[in-house]
């Protein structure tokens, strides 16, 4: 465990078995509760489904708890996550964004099926619709197909050889762009932060022109910490949040117990009095 990672009162990155995370909504607003987290959000891939059920939880504990979505972009080809914070469920934009978004996971799921067959795997779109269920069908469920097959190792191994972004190449222009989606819910009074910013193939110089576009086309945030960063990264993230005006948001981007660092509400400090926190202006 890197040293500067440590407990966090606000957790603003989160996914549950409505996307790809191991705990159902009820039982990860629990393990925040236990974690000591005082204001939560829930921000499944692309869909709303599980907020509901966090909020009922939530209000049970009486755990402050935001509504939240990571939604799926594109920037100049570059696949981007982007968390969008504190709206209303009744939200049309965002409705109608979240609605294409799982007709592209479909699709896309079919093309990855495909592209798998071509290296001599089988064909494992079924089983992988299967075993999403009522869960919003992504990579990482063919990624346990891969495993359980014992055609990988693991899931890492499964995303460096078969399902990576580099791997799946003729998949990149999925998306929305993010200027699409950007501009479609700015104004709206939503928390729009660019997540894990570090995690993108993209120079400094790129990443800032990517938030010179990001604040320009209605953005509000960057997410300054992402569970484990690295203290380095947070330096720069917070400068960068400065400079370009775009309120700090922090997560673990919690999906389960999948590494020994990982928890609800645990991640790298950030150094709270130097950037503008995003949900200091909410109720
Ligand atoms: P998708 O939403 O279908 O594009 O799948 C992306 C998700 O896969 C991310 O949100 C992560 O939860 C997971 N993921 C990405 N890279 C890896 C990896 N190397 N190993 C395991 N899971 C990964
Ligand atoms: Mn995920
Ligand atoms: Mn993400
Ligand atoms: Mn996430």
């Amino acid at each position: 465990m890197p040293e500067a990672a440590s407990y966090r009162k606000v957790d603003l990155h989160t996914h549950s078995t409505r996307s790809d995370g191991r705990f159902s909504p009820t039982e990860l607003v629990d393990l925040a509760v236990e974690q000591g987290v005082s204001l939560f959000a829930l921000t499944d891939h692309d869909t709303l489904d599980g907020i509901t059920e966090a909020s009922q939880r939530a209000a049970e504990h009486e755990l402050s708890f935001i509504h939240g979505v990571e939604l799926s972009t594109q920037w100049n080809g570059v696949p981007l996550h982007m968390v969008a914070l504190n709206f209303s469920l009744d939200n049309t934009a965002l409705l109608s964004i979240v609605g294409k978004n799982q007709a592209i996971r479909l699709d896309r799921a079919r093309r990855i099926a495909d592209l798998l067959v071509k290296q001599g795997l089988p064909d494992l779109f079924d089983e992988a619709v299967e075993l999403a269920g009522e869960s919003q069908l992504g990579r990482p469920h063919f990624a346990t197909l891969l495993v359980e097959k014992g055609f990988v190792k693991d899931a890492n191994k499964a995303f460096d050889r078969y399902l990576g972004n580099k791997k799946l190449g003729q998949l990149r222009d999925v998306w929305p762009e993010l200027e699409d989606v950007l501009t479609a819910l700015s104004g709206q009074n939503i928390e729009l932060v660019l997540a894990h910013p570090k995690r993108y193939p993209l120079t400094v110089t790129k990443l800032k022109r990517l938030l010179g576009d990001f604040k320009k086309w209605g953005g509000t945030g960057l997410e300054v910490v992402s569970g484990n960063e690295r203290p380095d990264s947070v330096r720069l993230l917070e400068r960068l949040s400065r400079e370009f005006n775009l309120k700090a948001s922090v997560g673990s981007d919690y999906h389960g117990p999948f590494g020994p660092w990982m928890q609800v509400g645990k991640f790298t400090q950030i150094h709270e009095s130097e950037v503008d926190l995003v949900w200091k202006t909410w109720k």
